[in-house]
């Protein structure tokens, strides 16, 4: 029998069906920066899946009796027994997002100077880093140079190029291995047991603190069970307590599989390590009973991590997935395979291969995607992660010419995602009218958030 979802449908939000002559004008307008369209242009918004999942009525009850003190709420105590069951942390802090957890973690840990690696830092990760002075040094495993291979765990971290750093005479400027599960820079592929424990050896040998980035612990967790030998007997939460266990701490944005509009936790077992991050905390976000957070966020994160690990939910949200990949192959656009379970990754260098990188393919399709259905996601290739010289032009592009259709939690039924199939169908009938695009802003950190684009006419 198909998978399903395990609720019903209680609570909706209407969505804004536009015209094509309405797009091009909203798009023009944001200068084609996804980011600068206001969300009542968009029909269906693929572009992320952090704090824009459906939450349940088991959430906001538990929110609607939330504990607001200042000190040892209510709320803080069942936010620390959901994570507390789940990694064995003895220090666990909440924090308002992902990004906060990062600052906090990362100015206690590293240096400036130092080398941060990772199979791929996430963006806001790599900034969190580079702000600190140090080097996010990503070293992806050679599998997923592989776009179109069946590799089961190409999120894994390259051990060979691991090892070579740790032996060889950088491991003094090393701070931190931080290990990104599923790794959602590099294709939102998942990471393997053996390959964390690996990572844990080496770390040991090697005398160097090991932390997760673990905004999608679930989703890596049921990926672990259904794909690596050894784990198909256990429980998605048996394995997330395994991965956690593995490691000396987190940073875990829990807008993603806590399925909560907001929050984050920084959970570490060093004891000083602990009082560092808690002063930073006190001083630039708030008490360590609540760090930044309101305790109705705190109540639905903690409630969110009971239903993410619900095998009945995992299993649908992974067909959703395997079945969206299946129409929008079917539709003839390449996927980064085998699909995960957060997004899907086009391969948009494949599809136009009449744009050049320094055309962005990648964001050219992002472009047409909204122009033809309103449809809204994010280019990962060339815009984001080309090197450019000051005056915005490409002098290095990106391994790869993707964009990132991001599965919000619970929010699109089937027939949305057939929808965007339809979309894709349209324009891969047709790629050659596709237009290509020039940067004429771009600020140095975190560029593609606040990019300007122009289009270049096909054919010009
Ligand atoms: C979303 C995300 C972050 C940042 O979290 P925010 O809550 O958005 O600040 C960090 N790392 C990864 C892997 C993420 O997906």
């Amino acid at each position: 029998m198909k998978p399903f979802p395990p609720y019903r449908i209680q609570v909706v939000k209407e969505i804004p069906i536009t015209t094509r002559q309405q797009r091009e004008e909203a798009l023009a307008r944001a200068s084609y920066n996804a980011f600068d369209l206001p969300s009542n242009m968009v029909t269906i918004d693929l572009l992320t899946d952090s704090g824009t999942g459906a939450v349940s009525a088991a959430q906001e009850a538990a929110a609607a009796q939330a504990d607001r003190s200042y000190a040892g709420s209510d709320s803080y105590y069942r936010f620390r027994r959901a994570l507390d069951d789940l990694t064995s942390y003895p220090h666990i802090f909440p924090v308002h997002q992902g990004r906060a957890a990062e600052r906090v973690l990362f100015s206690s840990v590293l240096k400036p100077g130092q080398i941060s690696l990772s199979n791929t830092h996430f963006d806001t990760t790599r900034a969190n880093v580079e702000l600190l002075g140090a080097e996010a040094r990503d070293l992806p495993c050679p599998e997923f140079g592989d776009l179109s291979s069946q590799e089961p765990f190409k999120g894994n971290i390259d051990l060979e190029a691991l090892e070579a750093i740790l032996r060889g005479p950088e491991r003094e400027r090393v701070g931190q291995v931080l290990i990104t599960i599923t790794n959602n820079g590099g294709g939102g592929q998942p990471v393997s047991m053996a390959n964390l424990r690996a990572v844990r050896a080496l770390c040991d040998r090697y005398g160097v603190p090991f932390f997760l980035d673990a905004a999608r612990f679930a989703e890596n967790s049921w990926l672990v069970v259904q794909r690596e030998p050894g784990y198909g007997h256990l429980t998605p939460r048996e394995v997330a307590r395994q991965t956690f266990a593995l490691a000396d701490g987190c940073v875990a944005s829990l807008k993603k599989d806590a399925i909560a509009p907001m929050g984050a936790v920084i959970g570490v077992r060093d004891p000083e390590l602990a009082k560092q991050c808690e002063a930073n905390l006190i001083a630039t976000e708030g008490f360590r009973t609540y760090g930044g957070l309101a305790a109705h966020d705190l109540e639905r994160v903690a409630q969110g991590i009971e239903e993410v690990l619900d095998p009945n939910y995992l299993r649908s949200r992974e067909a959703d997935a395997a079945y969206f990949a299946e129409l929008v192959t079917n539709a003839g656009v390449d996927i980064v395979q085998p699909p995960g379970i957060h997004a899907l990754y086009l391969n948009a260098g494949r599809l136009l291969p009449h744009i050049p990188p320094h055309g962005f393919p990648g964001h050219a399709l992002a472009c047409e995607m909204y122009l033809t259905g309103g449809v809204r996601c994010v280019e990962l290739g060339s815009l984001y992660l080309g090197k450019f010289d000051e005056n915005h032009n490409l002098i290095e592009p990106a391994p790869f010419e993707l964009v990132r259709m991001a599965i919000p939690r619970r929010t699109y039924t089937q027939a949305h995602l057939e929808y965007v199939a339809d979309v894709l169908a349209d324009i891969a009938k047709n790629p050659d009218r596709v237009a290509s695009y020039r940067v004429v802003d771009a600020p140095k950190l975190l560029r593609h958030f606040n990019l300007k684009l122009e289009r270049i006419p096909a054919g010009s």
